[in-house]
């Protein structure tokens, strides 16, 4: 295989040594100013006519790009406040920068768009990108849309767009990916393009802030758990969690239950359904059919044997257990999503109550088990999202009003102390 590096042939650009790069001159449709031509660019494709006129393409080099394209993305990160229902949204807005290089060009498209790319872990047919992703353009701007000379210089195009509430939020999950991207493209007559492509992270946020309450019983017992839990919760960070057990004394027996161990998990539940794409949906017997998956993952989990406040005095008994729990900082977890199509994510908290009863007689300290126990289990749907912040939708927020105004300008702050002497000093 022919070295793509070769040394240069000395007396043919004034003695310095140098490499140089094979380049496929078949490529370079586009044309620079004669001016431009240096000596070694001919003493180049002088020296390759003669050494390898047959080579085929490669692509160690492409052909020089007319300009290159940025984003600048002026708008605060897209926070989606509120359920999907009812969320308005959020305000993505900034400028498409398209830098033409020295010898101008003619452009026949600049195109924006903002696209949502779904991408299943587990495709129908491995390798197949159709199985894999699914692309959907969300907003295009069309800022060139017929031939259109440009010159060399940086020109800018503003875009602005609402997200719409109901975007389910940035995701990666065990069994898929939520993507959004700003891809911008340029095309030139001759047919160069140039791209660029930036990700923009989605997310959602609650603004619930009462705790909510839950109870829960279990026949044939007397036994009923309160809880107080958070009304949302958020990846890394912790939230306490407040436990009343009730009904733990049965007087008529003369038992009582005894809290022997607790534990708590956080769990994440994946669900998706994998779509297999024209060519091979025949693999999953045809089309409108999907392969589910599903995946449970623990994120953290404790266990108790103490901790707790234990109250047989009261008429029937009661326990009371205060601790936090969360999703540890490190923990590859991801927010709760659901795109309609069968992508969801969401997470519970269960808790398991290992109760024990005993036998204990009136006016004697003795205490027997009596071989009885249970496993209370209980389990809470928790709201995973981002935190909200400042928590001020992009429509909520006022813009200043003329009253607020002052009639005249600012003055100029005065200084006073020690300040006013070290500046009259210099
Ligand atoms: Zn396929």
């Amino acid at each position: 295989m022919p070295s793509l590096i070769r040394s240069f042939p000395s007396h043919s650009h004034g003695g310095m040594p140098g490499t140089i790069v094979d380049i496929d001159t078949s490529r370079l449709k586009f044309s620079r100013p004669s001016s431009n031509r240096n000596s070694a660019d001919y003493s180049i494709r002088s020296f390759r006519s003669h050494k390898s006129s047959n080579r085929s393409s490669q692509d160690s080099l492409g052909p020089p790009l007319p300009g290159s394209l940025n984003i600048q993305i002026e708008s605060p990160p897209i926070v989606c406040y509120g359920r999907p229902d009812d969320s308005t949204g959020a305000l993505l807005s900034g400028m498409l920068w398209l830098s033409v290089d020295a010898w101008g060009c003619e452009f026949d498209s600049l195109k924006l768009t903002f696209q949502s790319i779904v991408s299943t872990k587990k495709p129908v047919v491995v390798g197949c990108p159709d199985c894999t992703s699914k692309t959907t353009d969300l907003q295009t701007w069309d800022f060139i849309s017929a031939t259109h000379p440009l010159s060399h210089g940086l020109y800018n195009y503003p875009f602005a767009y609402v997200v719409p509430g109901n975007l389910p939020a940035s995701t990666n999950s065990q069994l898929a990916t939520i993507k959004y991207q700003l891809l911008a493209r340029g095309t030139t007559l001759t047919g160069e393009t140039v791209t660029f492509s930036q990700e923009i992270q989605v997310s959602r946020a609650l603004l619930e802030r009462t705790d909510r309450n839950s109870l829960r019983v279990f026949p044939p017992t007397n036994l009923a758990a309160t809880l107080t839990l958070p009304p949302v919760i958020h990846r890394g960070g912790s939230f306490p969690v407040e436990m009343r057990l009730e009904g733990v004394v049965t007087r008529a027996n003369m038992t009582r239950w005894k809290l022997r161990k607790a534990t708590w998990r956080i769990e994440e539940r994946s669900r998706m359904i994998s779509l297999a794409c024209e060519r091979h949906s025949h693999k999953i017997g045809g089309e409108n059919k999907g392969v589910q998956y599903e995946d449970v993952k623990i994120l953290a989990i404790e266990e108790f044997k103490n901790g707790w406040k234990t109250d047989y005095n009261t008429a029937d008994g009661k326990i009371e257990f205060e601790f936090s729990a969360g999703i540890p900082v490190g923990m590859t977890a991801t927010d709760d999503v659901d795109n309609g199509s069968g992508l969801s994510v969401s997470h519970s908290m269960v808790l398991e109550l290992i109760v024990a009863e005993e036998y204990c007689p009136r006016n004697t300290k003795m205490v027997t088990p009596t071989g009885s126990a249970r496993v209370l289990r209980m389990q809470f749907n928790m709201n995973t999202t981002a935190r909200s912040g400042m928590g001020i939708s992009w429509d909520d927020e006022c813009p200043p009003r003329y009253d607020d105004v002052p009639v005249s300008p600012p003055t100029y702050q005065a200084l006073v102390g020690d300040d006013v002497q070290s500046i009259s000093s210099i």
